[in-house]
């Protein structure tokens, strides 16, 4: 019988540190054996994401996530196939989808009656050729970028609006400038944590401009690149890049509220406050600060996810991914997304189909 093994939360961060791989183990486990209405799958693929890291706390500071439980397998995004079923709604090889994969090289789920966990089948022979699709430009990020543009930008195609996307080399960024740009904004506008990313986000996605935080003036450089001010600030980082860039924002312009990722490492509320002399201006000048959810908008998700689809496969809309080998690899994969050291999606490949 094949071994398997999975990755479990051994200690909590604590709210106010990094995420170290200490905080991981990863084991030996049992190769579960199935009953009737239970299905046995193989991991394929793995979701690292910053949501994540609330959950590694005691407390997650939202009602819609629980916190991960200490020596039980993490779980998140994932993507798997089905090696044995006992389930009549459910065949062997069938590829599957769901928020709550467990970090386990081999995993069963309940899928009949009360107990059973939510996993989708994937039915697009574009995915089943490209499982990691299904957690990047054609999941939650893709989605994140879409909806987020769409319900809170207020972009307006022929009004040569200006956008800023801060963590703008990320899954969610890097697609959102992208998804802008189609939407009719002239001047994109990028912010990011290196010059590689830099360069990639200019030379192979189109965008204007973009500012390394780490080493250039942000503000100075907001100044050059934005001459008639910003309309639309895509925010999934917050802290001082966004007092930056909220300080150069047209009257009546929209922040989309997407994440506060400089954040996750304290214990500030979500959505954290902006601070006393950034919120005066957001009051002065009248901009929109609304929290964007994704998960709030479940109904456009069929509509939004084929929109997606189209432009990436008219080659419209590039993805990127960065890759890590094997499920013991997870803890760094993570540690390394939280720290920048992704390009577009990080993604776990634990197993090929
Ligand atoms: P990314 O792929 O963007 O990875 C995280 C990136 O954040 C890193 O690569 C790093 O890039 C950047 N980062 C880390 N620390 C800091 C910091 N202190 N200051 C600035 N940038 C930092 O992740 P996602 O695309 O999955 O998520 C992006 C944001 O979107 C997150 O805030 C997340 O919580 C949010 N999100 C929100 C959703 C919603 O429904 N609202 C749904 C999904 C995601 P760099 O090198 O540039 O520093």
């Amino acid at each position: 019988m094949a071994q398997n093994h999975c990755v479990v939360l051994d200690h909590r961060p604590g709210e106010d540190n990094v995420t170290s791989v200490q905080c991981f183990q990863f084991k030996e486990c049992p190769m579960p054996t199935i009953e009737d209405g239970q299905i046995l799958v193989k991991t394929l693929c793995l979701s690292v994401d910053p949501y994540m890291r609330n959950r590694l706390n005691q407390q997650t500071g939202t009602d819609y996530m629980s916190p991960l439980k200490l020596d039980s397998p993490i779980d998140g995004g994932g993507v798997g196939v089905i090696v044995e079923s006992k389930s009549r709604h459910f065949c062997k090889g069938e590829i599957l989808e769901s928020f709550h994969w467990p970090w386990q090289e081999y995993a069963k789920y309940e899928v009949e009656g009360f107990n059973s966990l939510i996993v989708n089948k994937v039915e697009s022979e574009l995915v089943k050729n490209h499982v990691s699709l299904i957690l990047g430009v054609l999941g939650i990020p893709g989605l994140t970028a879409l909806l987020g543009i769409s319900e809170m930008g207020h972009v307006v195609e022929g009004a040569n609006q200006t956008i800023v996307v801060s963590g703008a080399a990320g899954a969610c960024g890097s697609l959102a400038g992208q998804i802008v740009r189609l939407k009719g904004c002239t001047n994109v506008v990028g912010i990011c944590g290196t010059a590689d990313k830099c360069n990639f986000l200019k030379e192979e996605l189109n965008f204007d401009n973009a500012i390394n935080y780490k080493e250039d003036d942000v503000d100075a450089k907001l100044e050059e690149f934005c001459p008639n001010g910003i309309d639309v600030y895509f925010d999934n980082v917050g802290g001082n890049i966004s007092n930056s860039v909220i300080r150069k924002m047209n009257k009546d312009s929209h922040i989309i509220l997407c994440g506060q990722i400089s954040m996750y490492n304290t214990s500030q509320p979500y959505p954290p406050p902006l601070d006393e002399e950034t919120e005066q201006i957001r009051e002065a000048q009248n901009i929109t600060r609304e929290r964007f959810l994704v998960l709030n908008y479940y109904d456009l998700f069929p509509k939004t996810l084929a929109e997606l689809k189209e432009l990436y496969q008219e080659g419209k809309l590039k993805y990127q991914e960065t890759v890590s080998e094997g499920l013991e690899s997870a803890p760094e994969a993570f540690v390394s997304m939280m720290a920048g050291g992704n390009i577009g999606k990080q993604i776990v490949h634990v197993a090929d189909p």
